[in-house]
């Protein structure tokens, strides 16, 4: 099978399609079914949970078969690869940036993506607020909190996201954040760090803020235990298949 076509290049792998398809529905149905034992756990609806798969590591043929395995939420990291991928794949996805969006690119990204998770600076709400305006439409995110503090990671510090306002144009649906790369339990207080600024900023702008995108493959199901709505699962699901350079 051929898979992966950056720049260009396509490359090979000796699996056939039939072994991509089947390895990808049995890394699927290890997900789902830890997805399902988290909700339990933490005594939740298992439809309150939903699963956004990072196709980053694969190719659009790949990414491609999900949407008939029933996962339709997909995330990128980058823009310029999410314009790519997109229009490769079936309409009914939902596409979602979990990564940097710098204003240039947002009148070129908007109009593919649900929901943008990763909204890291006043600039950017104000660009964004900007092109709803100027597009009379309005636009759906998340706000980046960096709770661990770690200098490598953007996003709002929790003692900036206090000075912040609502803004009319923006459906500000909830919070974001990235745990570092520790043990999952050690996750814990940072998932729920992540939960009280939120309820705090609900007390605060006098409305619900719904979402919570938390934990990864290494630490979801202990962000599910803490509240996570949406969790942004790569490396786990496309283990063993064959991988496009990019990380
Ligand atoms: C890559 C990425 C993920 C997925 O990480 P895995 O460890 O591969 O599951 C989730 N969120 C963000 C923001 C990412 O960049």
């Amino acid at each position: 099978m051929v898979v992966g076509n950056r720049a260009g290049v396509g490359y090979f792998t000796n699996m056939t399609a039939a072994d991509v398809s089947d390895r990808l529905a049995v890394n699927l149905r290890a997900v789902e079914n830890r997805i399902r034992a988290a909700c339990e756990r933490a005594g939740r609806d298992r439809a309150g949970v939903t699963l956004v798969a990072v196709t980053k590591s694969v190719g659009p043929e790949i990414a491609a078969l999900l949407p008939a395995m029933g996962v339709s939420d997909l995330g990128e990291s980058r823009p310029q690869v999410l314009w790519a991928k997109a229009p490769a794949l079936p309409r009914s996805v939902r596409w979602h940036l979990i990564g940097h969006l710098q204003r240039n690119k947002i009148d070129r990204t908007l109009p593919l993506v649900e929901l943008v998770h990763s909204v890291d600076s006043e600039r950017l709400i104000d660009a964004l607020q900007a092109e709803a305006a100027k597009t009379d439409g309005r636009v759906r995110v998340l706000l980046e909190v960096n709770v661990s503090g770690e200098a490598s990671k953007g996003g709002f510090s929790p003692g900036s996201l206090q000075q912040l306002t609502d803004r009319d144009r923006m459906d500000i649906a909830g919070l974001m954040t990235m745990a570092p790369l520790i043990e999952p339990e050690q996750c814990r207080a940072v998932f729920a760090s992540l939960r009280h600024l939120r309820d705090q900023l609900q007390h605060r702008w006098g409305r619900s803020l719904p979402e919570l995108s938390m934990g990864m493959s290494n630490d979801f199901d202990v962000a599910i235990e803490e509240g996570a709505t949406l969790v942004r699962v790569g490396s786990l699901l496309f283990e063993g298949l064959p991988r496009t350079n990019r990380a």
